[in-house]
């Protein structure tokens, strides 16, 4: 038997032999697998855009981008005779704690969302985007129309529901039109508005680039006969009709999009800042024309969307803003659309 330090000093040399073999086996492997290195990190979202049929409508959201949208800076809310107050002097904390309660805090990214509908006789394109008007954020409408499988070529029709930059812009980026085959059209209340030069004088500091925007935007579309503002009372193509709500500007509309008795109601400027206007449709904001008649505006539909349960298609909820109003105690909820990996199946 061999003696205790004999059987030590095998033990130890064993353990030698071990620990060398795994070592050169380490080796071996981390010479042999730079795989396990990490992957760079690529920073960018699949193609923006989200289809949905309503009846036999295909509606295509198209994403134009998102910004850090400045929710201490323009929100308000209306305070009796003074009008519109800043959120934060009228109730400090309040947009914060809203935001926390969605598990959101400032800087909160806001979408710019367009619908393109497909009736099957006509292509529409409601709302365009900022084009170029929102720098290097926004402008990517037509990049994600094309991977959506159309032409801005195709296009027959653009209907706008309002004219502020991030609305308009998309028409014509750089002051090109880029839907060669469209005509424009949005309310004659808006068009009369914001192509007016004494109103561009006497509108607040806020608005000011919206007009030359507006302008710039609509110039081409002017001069070749292709820009048509429209009166309300009638469908501006079958199963697209037009509802006046004005407040967040003189002559903002609605489009109601009907198909097969379903339902689409694009809503254009109702909601900034989802978690904050459901469960406080007082909260107004800096771009609002008429803030108090924004305010009722934002209620009345509210409540009619929720009690109806017709679709929703909104400019500036998260992408891509297609959903349903719902109604609990007195509180409204956001229920977004469920996804649908084969829309047209049905
Ligand atoms: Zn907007």
């Amino acid at each position: 038997m061999p003696s205790k330090s004999a059987f030590t000093f095998l033990f130890s040399s064993m353990a030698t032999v071990v620990v060398s073999i795994l070592t050169i086996g380490a080796l071996a492997i981390s010479t042999t697998t730079p795989a396990l290195a990490a992957a760079p990190i690529v920073g960018t979202q699949a193609p923006g855009f989200y289809r949905m049929m309503v009846g036999k409508f295909e509606v295509t959201v198209l994403s134009d981008g998102t910004h850090p949208f400045p929710v201490h800076k323009v929100l308000t809310q209306v305070v009796g005779e003074k009008g519109a107050v800043p959120l934060d002097q009228v109730a400090p904390g309040e947009a914060d704690a809203l935001l926390a309660e969605s598990k959101l805090a400032v800087p909160v990214e806001g979408s710019i969302n367009a619908f393109l509908v497909n009736t099957g006789s006509k292509l529409i394109l409601i709302d365009s985007g900022a084009g170029s008007l929102y720098g290097d954020c926004c402008g990517h409408l037509i990049d994600n129309l094309k991977s959506a499988g159309y032409t801005p070529e195709q296009v027959d029709e653009i209907y706008l529901t309002h004219l502020h930059a991030d609305h308009v812009g998309g028409i014509a980026p750089n002051g090109k039109v880029a839907f060669a085959n469209a005509i424009v059209r949005v309310s004659q209340v808006d068009a009369d508005y914001w192509l007016s030069d004494k109103n561009e004088q006497s509108a607040p500091k806020l608005l000011n680039s919206m007009f030359e925007g507006d302008k710039a935007s609509l110039k081409p579309y002017i001069a070749a006969g292709k820009f048509k503002p429209f009166k309300y009372g009638e469908e501006l193509s079958p199963g697209i009709t037009p509802i006046a709500s004005p407040g967040h500007t003189p002559g903002h509309s609605f489009f109601m999009v009907e198909s097969e008795g379903e339902k689409m109601l694009m809503w254009g400027d109702v909601v900034h800042v989802a978690a904050v206007q459901f469960p406080n449709p007082s909260i107004t904001l800096a771009y609002d024309s008429d803030a108090q008649m924004a305010e009722s505006e934002r209620e009345t539909i509210f409540s009619d969307a929720a009690r109806k349960g017709y679709w929703i298609g909104a400019a500036h909820i998260s992408f891509p803003g297609a959903g349903h109003v719902s109604a609990n105690g007195g509180h409204y909820y956001w229920i977004p659309a469920n996804y649908d990996g084969s829309p047209a199946k049905n």
